[in-house]
Order: C-alpha cells, then sequence, then structure tokens
C-alpha cells in the first residue's frame, strides 16, 4: 500500500505544534512548531501567517502536502463538551457546535478554532477531522464526572467532570497493556500524565473509571502554570476582597499559578538546578507539586482496589527520574517497589519497578500526534 499520511495540527493561543505522521507505521515524517505567534516581538502575526509557515518548512524539506499521500488533517481540539466524544469530521455545521462550546474552554478552544478556519482554507480538498481531548473521559461513570452542586444548576449550563489529556491517557494505557504482554481488559491502570498541564487517570480494562481534571483542565495536580485544586472559596474571596475581576483570577491561577507561581520557573529541569543551589522556593514548588501528585496515587490506589500497573509519561513523567522517585517513595505497603538504578536509566518504554513489585511501575512515552493520526484514518 502507497504511503498515507495525516497531518496533525495543535493549534494554541500563542504556538502551533504540527506533524506528518503515517498512521500505519507510526513513524513521523516531519515535526515542527511555529511559536511566538501574534506576540510584539515576533514576524508571525496570527494562527494563518503560523499555518503558511508550517508549509513553508515543510517544503523546505521536500514535501509537498497536495502530492505526499496526505489523506486527513487532525486536530488536536481541547474541550469536546457533551456531544463531541469521537473523532469527527469538521463541516460547518460541527465548527458552529464548536464556536459555542468555546464558552467551556476560552483558553483553549478558540484557538482551535482559528487553526481549523485556516487549515480548512489552505487545504480545501483533504478531510479534516477534530479529535477532542475530552473524549476518552467521556464515560466516566457518573460518580466520578458529577460534582456535588445543585444539580439544575450543573444540568442546564453543562458543568461535569470531562477530564483533559484523554488522547494521551488512552494511547498510554493501551502501551502499557501491550508492553506487559496482557490484554487491556484484564488490568487496573493510573496513568499519570505530567508535562506543563499534569493530570492523573484510573483505568479498568481501557475504561477510565477516575481523572484528575474537571470542566476545564485547572483541577486536579499541580502543574507548570496552573493551580490545579484549590478551594473555590479562594476564587470568591479574590474578588470581594482583592477587587480582582473574574478574567484576572482564571488567568491567575492559570498562568500565574503552580510551580511557576511558586517559584517563578516552570521547567522541572531549571527547577531542579535552582533546588541544588539552595533555591527555598523552588524547593517549595517541588514539594508542594510532590505531595499533591501522591496523594492523587493514594487516592487512584482506593478507587481502584487493585492495581496491576502505574505508568508514567509526559516531559516531566519520561524524564525526571526524581519526580517519580519522590513520587512513589515508601509506598512499599501499598504494592509500590521502585528500582532506583532502572529508574535512573533507560530510554523508551521500560519498566522501573523491581521484579517483585506486585505493581508494574513504567514509563511510557506519550505520542499525542500517533494517537491522533489513527483516530482519524479509523473515521475516513
Ligand atoms: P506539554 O504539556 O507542553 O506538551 P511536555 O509534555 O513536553 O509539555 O513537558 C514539558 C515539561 O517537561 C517541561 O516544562 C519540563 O518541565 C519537563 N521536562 C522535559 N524534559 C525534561 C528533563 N530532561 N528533565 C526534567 N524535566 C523535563
Amino acid at each position: 500500500m502507497a504511503d498515507r499520511l495525516v497531518l496533525v495540527i495543535n493549534s494554541g493561543s500563542s504556538s502551533l505544534k504540527f506533524q506528518l505522521v503515517d498512521p500505519d507505521s507510526g513513524a513521523s515524517r516531519f515535526s515542527g512548531s511555529v511559536e511566538q505567534i501574534g506576540e510584539p516581538s515576533s514576524d508571525v502575526a496570527d494562527h494563518d501567517a503560523a499555518l503558511r509557515r508550517a508549509f513553508d518548512l515543510l517544503a523546505d524539506d521536500g514535501i509537498d502536502l497536495k502530492h505526499c499521500g496526505l489523506v486527513a488533517v487532525g486536530h488536536r481540539v481541547v474541550h469536546g463538551g457533551k456531544r463531541f466524544h469521537r473523532p469527527t469530521r469538521l463541516d460547518d455545521e460541527v465548527i458552529a457546535e464548536l464556536q459555542k462550546l468555546s464558552a467551556l474552554a476560552p483558553l483553549h478552544n478558540p484557538p482551535a478554532l482559528q487553526g481549523i478556519e485556516v487549515a480548512r482554507k489552505l487545504l480545501p480538498d483533504v478531510p479534516h477531522i477534530a479529535v477532542f481531548d475530552t473524549a476518552f473521559f467521556h464515560h466516566l461513570p457518573p460518580a466520578a464526572a458529577t460534582y456535588a452542586i445543585e444539580r439544575e444548576l450543573a444540568e442546564k449550563w453543562d458543568i461535569r467532570r470531562y477530564g483533559f489529556h484523554g488522547t494521551s491517557h488512552e494511547y498510554v494505557s493501551q502501551q502499557a497493556a501491550q508492553f506487559l504482554g496482557v490484554p487491556l481488559e484484564s488490568v487496573n491502570q493510573i496513568v499519570l500524565h505530567l508535562g506543563n498541564g499534569a493530570s492523573a487517570s484510573a483505568i479498568v480494562g481501557g475504561r477510565p473509571v477516575e481523572t484528575s481534571m474537571g470542566l476545564t483542565p485547572l483541577e486536579g495536580l499541580v502543574m507548570g502554570t496552573r493551580s490545579g485544586d484549590i478551594d473555590p472559596g479562594v476564587y470568591s474571596y479574590l474578588w470581594r476582597t482583592a477587587k480582582m475581576d473574574v478574567d484576572e483570577i482564571e488567568s491567575m491561577l492559570n498562568k500565574k499559578s503552580g510551580v511557576q507561581g511558586l517559584a517563578g520557573e516552570r521547567d522541572f529541569r531549571r527547577l531542579r538546578s535552582m533546588i541544588e543551589s539552595g533555591d527555598a522556593a523552588a524547593k517549595l514548588a517541588y514539594d508542594v507539586f510532590i505531595h499533591r501528585l501522591r496523594k492523587y496515587i493514594g487516592a487512584y490506589l482506593a478507587v481502584l482496589g487493585h492495581t496491576d500497573v502505574l505508568s508514567f509519561t509526559a516531559g516531566i513523567g519520561e524524564h525526571a527520574a526524581t519526580v517519580r522517585r519522590d513520587a512513589l517513595a515508601g509506598l512499599l505497603e501499598l504494592g509500590i517497589e521502585l528500582d532506583e538504578k532502572r529508574n535512573a536509566t533507560g530510554s523508551g518504554t521500560r519498566r522501573i519497578s523491581t521484579d517483585d513489585s506486585p505493581i508494574a511501575i513504567l514509563v511510557v512515552p506519550t505520542d499525542e500526534e500517533l494517537a491522533i493520526a489513527r483516530d482519524c484514518v479509523s473515521v475516513l
């Protein structure tokens, strides 16, 4: 069969990441990003310019999108709301529905829609397909999906726990089962996706039963710039007493909080060197991050009752051995025994627990672009 390729586009407010993927072999033909979209110092004015720049980068590499076997363009869309939980072909009606969903994800869906609009214009002859970060968690059990707030209000405004990073949680859980050589249906798993955004999930037989993010990607773990769980009382207190308005509070919680808010630095590599040079704020930020992570691990072990495998993924999960060590230290009684040497070495999908550890601890590199590309061809 001739190569077929999918162009996967992840369009954020100030960056556009793209990758040309062969969904059959899993190979990436090209990956790139255009940063600083719309920033004063940048010559990339908007998403239209960004995508044109991306096409130039592909052309510089000898790739002509019109003659390379492109079968679809896959767009990562953060929020699918109640309606969208399958890869969905984008047409005007779907796009109009997605526009309405922007209220649920004001920081995330609008830039994706901009990317979709431009890409459809530049590549009108291939199907464009949206793949939703919420999709995998659509069937969370009601007890996990429901906020304990006034029911009529929640129903009227579609307030529930949606969960995000679903593409990654699903992919990693499949990879973990495959690596262990066991059927997905037979294992209980915890997946810890620790990147700039961070989330945890508990998965039974391939179906999610709990996840840490909620109505928006703000809930749950401490993240690079997001607070994660916080008493909603803080919100009203800041509004009433500090006279901050809703946009300021939302921006503070999403962009100026988390590890960045506590230490002035969100990158875990630099955070580590700050800790090593005695920076107390960096140490506290790290400790708060680890403490929250351990609380979630404990909670998910209890949610599952029996756990077979726990996997770390994304930038921090795949690369920060100290985070993995500190998150799991002293949990032998709960069935977790890390092998320090395995944890500190190796690459790719691997086991980092001892052979005797009742729960297998894995590192599993995520590949959201490949997962999106495969989702796309599944609906062609
Ligand atoms: P995103 O959520 O933006 O996709 P990634 O999954 O790429 O993020 O994770 C990015 C984060 O991973 C960085 O901010 C950094 O904190 C962390 N990271 C990446 N490489 C390393 C490394 N070698 N050691 C420690 N942390 C790392």
